[in-house]
């Protein structure tokens, strides 16, 4: 483990503190130790002084040949400033002979060693005054050593060494250190819980900031920290709140567009799907997941070829990915009924790089239907045209290439004409009145009539039609039934359409049944007849236009293929609705409801 893992998991205020103490303890410690040392220096300074000045008085009490040879008297005085000032005196002969020395039997005098070499003595020669501190295993402790020459300037003869114990001044340090320690120790342990307090107020305002962020950092933007002083602290706490602050209303005001967003991508009809640049999907709107069945929670991050099985849209995105560019395709999809779509990929940029890719698809289904429509009728109208025109066009140019003056035949071929006109005359009106009902441009003019009244003008207008195929015309429409609102010439097309199909598609003698009645507030009205029936497969397409079970009964009986067609929308434009029921052979019943009732 090395000192930054070592220091890493520590508290800051730990650290503060601890950095502090040891800088406070080092200062207190070094001046402790100067100062003991400069106490010690200082006793030790003042004790060479004493001596200094002891030896130099004890040199001035000396005989002038003090330096020749040892003697008595010297001795003794010796002994006896040595025991009055509580040192050691030894005089010492410049050869290096002890002469006397207070502390020593006169007797074992000559038997001392020779001091010539004592550093103290060296030094004294040199420098005028020599010091030494050596341990003296006699008296057991440090001695200072003290010398001086005799005399002071000149010719030395010798020299004066005073001697004294340190004990004095030793002790005097201990004590003097014992005092610092305690102090030291004092201050240390009082300046470490003043830390300690420090360290938790100035950390106080920090840990508010770290939980307060710790908060913001799980979600809850509401966080505040309290701003109760104006240092760093206090603009740190500021500035966190402010943060928050901006922070919310950033993240509100992302939410409201996101919101937006989806709601518009939601109401769509279109189908949005946006992928990420690798082809996995982030969205999918409602749209989309009703198509591909598929929820854009589930498949968020998911490749689209493996949540979407359409391999189309693939490789349409595919391309999008690998051109960087926009395609657009038509597609058909089974949903399980097919259903065609106008597919768009485009491309994600941002700042020019391909970010991802927005898949849009547009129902189509119905636009081609009803271009199929449009394209069949065209084909239907001007194949109904053409049969007529071809006709007219044959026998006028007949006529003209001679049969003109053959009267029976010209007759015969301009009858046909005439014919052929006619039915080209029903077409264009029948085809006109259909445009114009359905253009929704002209709404039925609505007044109150009586249906019976109505179906006896009908049964007036059809009846040389009537004659000729020997049907029996019935109008059983109670005259007690209510009047009917509807637009009268529309209702009197749908009753001759109607009946005029049901005499057509009659059997010799046989009858068309005009019956209503009121079924609560609507009107039920049905024509019904004994004729040749509708096979079952026919019964939804005959209200189709130009739709037609037998072409070549409808087209003998100078049909069009429109008449129920037309019978459908007035209906429809009524507010109202028709059907057939019909089984081949046994006849067929066309029944109206409408909602006709005066309220
Ligand atoms: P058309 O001019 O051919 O009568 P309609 O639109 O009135 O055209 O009728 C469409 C087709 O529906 C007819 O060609 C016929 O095959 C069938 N149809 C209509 N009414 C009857 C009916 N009463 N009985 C049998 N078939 C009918």
């Amino acid at each position: 483990m090395n000192f930054r893992e070592v220091i890493y998991p520590i508290k800051f205020s730990t650290k503060v503190a601890s950095l502090f103490l040891i800088a406070f303890g080092l200062t207190i410690g070094l001046s402790g130790y100067r100062s003991v040392r400069g106490l010690e220096s200082h006793l030790l300074d003042e004790l060479k002084e004493s001596l200094h000045i002891q030896a130099r008085a004890f040199t001035a009490a000396l005989p002038a040949d003090a330096f020749s040879s040892p003697q008595a008297g010297v001795q003794a005085l010796a002994q006896k400033t040595g025991q009055a000032g509580g040192n050691r005196i030894t005089l010492i002969r410049r050869d290096g002979k002890v002469l006397a020395d207070s502390q020593v039997r006169w007797e074992d005098i000559p038997r001392l060693e020779n001091h010539q070499s004592r550093p103290e003595i060296v030094d004294a020669y040199l420098k005028g005054m020599g010091t030494d501190t050596r341990h003296s295993h006699t008296v057991g402790s440090d001695l200072l050593y003290i010398a001086v020459p005799v005399p002071a300037s000149g010719p030395a003869r010798g020299a004066v060494r005073m001697a004294m114990s340190t004990t004095r001044v030793q002790n005097k340090v201990k004590e003097f250190t014992g005092i610092v320690l305690f102090s030291s120790a004092l201050a240390l342990g009082l300046a470490g819980l003043l830390t300690a307090v420090l360290a938790r107020w100035v950390t106080r305002p920090l840990m508010a900031v770290t939980a307060a962020a710790k908060a913001v950092s799980e979600g809850d933007l509401a966080q505040k920290v309290r701003v109760d002083s104006g240092d760093e602290f206090g603009l740190l706490a500021q500035s966190f709140n402010e943060m928050t602050e901006k922070l919310a209303q950033s993240l509100s005001a992302l939410r409201s567009e996101k919101e937006g967003i989806s709601r518009i991508l939601g109401s769509m009809v279109e189908t949005v799907a946006a992928l990420d640049a690798s082809g996995r999907l982030l969205y999918v709107n409602p749209a989309g997941e009703m198509i591909f069945g598929v929820t854009s929670a589930d498949s968020a991050g998911k490749f689209f070829s493996e949540v979407i099985r359409q391999a189309t849209l693939a490789s349409m995105i595919q391309e999008v990915l690998e051109k960087n560019d926009e395609v657009r395709q038509e597609i058909r999809l089974f949903l399980p009924e097919e259903s065609i779509f106008d597919a768009q990929a485009l491309p994600i940029r941002s700042h020019g790089h391909l970010k991802g890719v927005l898949l849009v698809l547009h129902d189509i289904t119905r636009i081609h239907q009803l271009e199929e429509v449009r394209r069949d009728f065209v084909a239907n109208v001007s194949h109904e045209l053409r049969t007529p025109l071809t006709s007219i066009q044959g026998y006028a140019e007949t006529l003209l290439s001679g049969a003109l003056s053959d009267e029976k035949h010209a007759r015969d071929f301009l009858t046909t004409i005439q014919d052929q006109a006619e039915r080209l005359s029903r077409l264009v009106n029948d085809l006109l009145d259909l445009s114009s009902i359905e253009s929704g441009k002209n709404p039925p003019k609505i007044s109150s009539f009586s249906l019976r009244e109505l179906a006896a003008e009908v049964a007036e207008s059809l009846s040389p039609q009537d004659r000729k195929h020997k049907v029996r015309f019935e109008n059983n429409i109670p005259a007690g039934l209510p009047d009917l609102n509807a637009d009268r010439d529309q209702m009197k097309q749908v009753l001759i359409n109607l009946a005029d199909n049901g005499i057509k598609f009659n059997r010799e003698k046989g009858t068309v049944t005009l019956e209503a009645k009121l079924k609560g507030n609507e009107f039920e009205i049905s024509v019904k007849d004994t004729g040749v029936g509708i096979p079952e497969a026919d019964l939804t397409r005959v209200f189709e236009r130009f739709y037609r079970v037998d072409k070549g009964r409808s087209r003998d009986e100078g049909g069009t293929g429109l008449g129920l067609a037309i019978v459908k929308h007035i209906v429809e434009a009524h507010g109202g609705s028709v059907r057939v029921e019909s089984a081949p052979n046994e006849g067929s019943k066309f029944i109206i409801g409408l909602p006709g009732r005066r309220p």
